[in-house]
């Protein structure tokens, strides 16, 4: 490891040919920040805000999510921070949500849905990222996402968010980007319709994958039948691809298979722009697109 980070730190994360892509990282909270910069990743594709939710006992306030994100947003400096708005239920339960029991909690109430439908909720921690893009290169990325509806009523409550803090004349980047996670089906197929509504698309590969072909991710025994390697999954990932390069964003993955060497050589044929990995998959997956 440490001669791979003295061979490839600060270098650019491209091919032989000029091929280049944006390597970025996954965490999950705020002190994850430092295993970001020690792998030299060139940004944060994903911060997982959910656990500034599941590891407490009550609501975490505006105050708390804003130092949170600011800090993370002011260590990283000018690099990319696309932070993930709340992407609770299913296997992650809160307590103090009061979520009632589901039988099939995957295909339920969580994540966009239970921020859509609890506008109060979701604004406290809207208003806390737009207060922390004041401090570094915040972007805000929408989980779960199945229609246009739900990003225009998703933007609508952060335009809501903007225009109190004008009011309260507090500092914001107005041209914050947003982007929206391409983790359902639904979202696939209408990812020409999403791309025309946002900045960027980054493709969650692990509910993709478990929507796709209908097998519960946290279900040890379907191992032999939720292979993300299913040409169905590498087909909805490029037609994800190729609807955002019509419309002119970007595309990434931020899910486990963005990782994947074997696959390294296919993502780049389609097109990909940026990669999100785990901190310590950064400097292999780096070595591997400088040999392409
Ligand atoms: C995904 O679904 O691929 C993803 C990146 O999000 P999570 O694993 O947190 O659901
Ligand atoms: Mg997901």
């Amino acid at each position: 490891h440490l001669s791979l980070l003295r061979k490839l730190k600060g270098k650019p994360t491209e091919t032989k040919s000029g091929q280049r892509v944006h390597l970025y990282a996954n965490i999950s909270r705020p002190s994850d920040a430092a295993a970001v910069l020690a792998n030299d990743a060139e940004g944060i594709g994903l911060f997982r805000s959910e656990f500034l939710y599941l590891e407490r006992e009550d609501w975490p306030t505006e105050e708390f999510q804003f130092d949170a994100y600011g800090q993370v947003a002011q260590e990283m400096g000018d690099r990319p921070v696309i932070i993930r708005t709340l992407d609770i239920g299913a296997d992650k339960q809160v307590d103090y949500f009061n979520l009632s029991h589901e039988d099939n909690p995957a295909l339920g109430y969580r994540a966009i849905r239970i921020c859509l439908t609890r506008p109060e909720i979701f604004k406290v921690q809207l208003r806390a990222l737009l207060r922390a893009s004041a401090y570094g290169n915040i972007a805000i990325m929408l989980p779960m996402i199945t229609s246009v509806q739900e990003v225009r009523d998703a933007k609508r409550i952060l335009e809501e968010a903007k225009s109190e803090l004008r009011g309260e004349r507090i500092d914001f980047n107005e041209s914050i980007q947003i982007g929206v996670m391409i983790e359902t089906p639904a979202s696939v197929i209408m990812a020409d319709e999403l791309a025309a509504e946002v900045d960027f698309f980054s493709i969650g590969t692990n509910d993709l994958t478990q929507y796709t072909l209908a097998c519960d991710r946290q279900n040890p025994s379907l191992e032999r039948f939720a292979d993300p390697h299913s040409p169905a999954v590498l087909r909805m990932i490029q037609m994800t691809i190729e609807a955002a390069h019509r419309h002119g964003i970007w595309c990434g993955i931020c899910g486990e298979l963005g990782a994947d060497l074997s696959l390294t050589d296919t993502f780049l044929r389609l097109g990909i722009d940026e990669l999100s990995v785990s901190p310590t998959s950064v400097l292999p997956l780096r070595n591997v697109i400088r040999n392409h």
